[in-house]
């Protein structure tokens, strides 16, 4: 286990996030927030490319296509940060491709904090400074790493840190994937890294485009080789994505549905989300969305004290099952710093299950692990926040 100081200082970042100024169905007229690549080379950056795109882009420089491949498997098999590391690729060549196009990292590690129970919250910077935590978890018999999508998020969520940031940018495919490639380099643990979560900053389908390119370089048998059966996208519910995921055929890997409440009272006071995309209209999607054989939705709920912990949200919550294939995660709250939600008691939490088994839904309580390094569920953003605040 590698622990790297943190050096830097951190620049300040938009925390202006009034719930109430969010109009998510303006903001999401505007389609994909344009990727702000901070390139001052202008080179092409080969870590943010495609397995084809690769391809083309050594056909572009007159090379054959299996050059892309090579390059593929360079930089995410093998974790390649220099040209020079390409051995099979002669001198000319890699010297032809370097004067187009970089394959740096695009992100570096600039603190890593172990928590007692195992948990590992990287801290990223990024090329332009702004700043992304992963998270490695370690379970039974594997790893699984929580990955961020966006720096900050804009979707906020009232029991959650990132939700505090407002959103900055869209991270980049070569910044989702360069999460995995550079904490396989940190990370020294005996158990292997199988799972992925898309759990960490952002809303994963805020930044559609570049998560599945993401995931399908991290699916491809050839390049990371994950299954598809480890991995997980979790989602507020961006009712126009969940409607386009739906129309091409579903989504690959799992979807996680972040529920909050089943009643709109509740969850539009905890979840701006649901203003604009009501519990009905979020529920007749997921009634229609195509999943895979085999596959169930996992809803997580998040267990707030006198919000949404009591049995009447229990049985809310089991009548929105209804007709859905599903399991439900419950996570009691981890609260941070000036927090606006406590952690429900133990009894609520057994009540709230009950209620919920004895309707023979499925039904796991996830205790979050990371709560005193700050990289919990929902926590995320905890050291961004200290920074700031100095
Ligand atoms: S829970 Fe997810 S979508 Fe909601 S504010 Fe946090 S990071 Fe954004």
């Amino acid at each position: 286990m590698t622990y790297l100081k943190q050096s830097d200082s951190f620049n300040s970042q938009d925390s202006s996030n009034s719930q109430d100024s969010i109009n998510l169905q303006d903001n999401l007229k505007r389609q994909d927030s344009p990727n702000l690549q901070v390139n001052p080379a202008k080179k092409i950056r080969l870590y943010d490319l495609s397995s084809d795109e690769l391809v083309d882009f050594a056909v572009s420089i007159g090379e054959k296509p299996y050059r892309g491949h090579q390059l593929a498997s360079w930089l995410f098999r093998k974790g390649a940060d220099d040209l020079e590391q390409m051995t099979d690729i002669s001198r000319k060549v890699r010297s032809k491709i370097s004067e187009t196009a970089t394959s740096q990292s695009l992100l570096k590690p600039i603190s890593v904090d172990l928590s007692p129970d195992g948990s590992i919250r990287i801290l990223w910077e990024l090329s332009d400074d702004e700043k992304v935590e992963s998270v490695v978890l370690p379970e039974r018999d594997h790893l699984t790493l929580c990955l961020s999508t966006q720096v900050g998020c804009r979707m906020g969520c009232r029991f959650c840190r990132t939700g505090t940031l407002g959103l900055t940018r869209n991270l980049s495919p070569g910044e989702i994937l360069g999460q995995i490639v550079e904490a396989k380099k940190i990370i020294t643990h005996p158990l292997p890294l199988t799972n992925l979560v898309f759990m960490g900053m952002g809303e994963p389908l805020e930044n559609a485009e570049n998560t599945l390119k993401s995931i399908a370089v991290i699916t491809d048998p050839a390049l990371m080789a994950f299954s598809m059966r480890r991995i997980s996208v979790s989602t507020v519910g961006v009712i126009p994505e969940l409607k386009r995921l739906s129309s091409s055929g579903g989504i690959s890997v799992g979807l996680t549905i972040s529920l909050g409440s089943a009643t709109d009272e509740i969850r539009s006071s905890i979840m701006p989300v649901n203003k604009a995309w009501p519990i009905a209209e979020l529920k007749q999607v997921l009634l229609n969305f195509p999943l895979q054989r085999g596959r169930r939705l996992t809803f997580a709920y998040v267990l707030l004290k006198d919000v949404n912990d009591s049995p009447q949200q229990a049985q809310a919550l089991s009548r929105f099952l209804g007709g859905l294939k599903a399991k439900v995660n419950l996570i009691p709250f981890n609260p941070w710093p000036q927090a606006p939600f406590q952690s429900p008691s133990q009894d609520a939490v057994d009540a709230f299950k009950k209620v919920l088994t004895d309707k023979h839904h499925t039904v796991i309580v996830r205790r979050s692990k990371g709560q005193s390094i700050g990289a919990a569920c929902g926590q995320l953003a905890a050291e961004i926040t200290k920074k700031d605040s100095d």
